[in-house]
């Protein structure tokens, strides 16, 4: 878990400028941004993915999203819309093992879920 770079970041450890946080959830800009806005919003606790998670985070999973949406009301993009976004293990392309809520948005955004050949 101390090798976990998102942990790290919640700790303090990487210096990052959070556009939100509470006891539960924290969220910041990602730092290869898909499109004029990109926030990650993550859990505070450790959990490797979506895969892991059970009955007992349904609440923290829930607030989430309300955090992202409220992000996206700050950033004034609600009215045009984003996309919100969990990638799941290597098929999903998720490369940071501790869950994490894409925000992306700001302008029209491409289909791009298809196969690789
Ligand atoms: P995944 O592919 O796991 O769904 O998303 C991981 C995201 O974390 C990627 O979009 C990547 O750009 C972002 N990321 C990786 N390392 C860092 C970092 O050190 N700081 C920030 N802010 N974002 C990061
Ligand atoms: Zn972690």
């Amino acid at each position: 878990m101390n090798d976990c770079l998102f942990c790290k970041i919640i700790k303090g450890e990487i210096p990052t400028k959070f556009v939100y946080k509470d006891e539960d959830v924290a969220a910041f800009k990602d730092i290869h941004p898909l499109a004029p806005i990109h926030i990650l919003i993550i859990s505070v606790k450790h959990i490797p993915s979506i895969v892991e998670v059970s009955e007992s985070d349904i609440e923290l999973l829930g607030k989430l999203i309300v955090v992202a949406k409220k992000i996206a009301q700050d950033m004034d993009i609600a009215q045009d819309g984003y996309k919100l976004l969990f990638r799941v293990g290597k098929h999903g392309g998720q490369e940071v093992k501790h869950i994490h809520l894409h925000l992306i948005g700001g302008a029209q955004l491409s289909e791009d879920i298809h196969p690789v050949d």
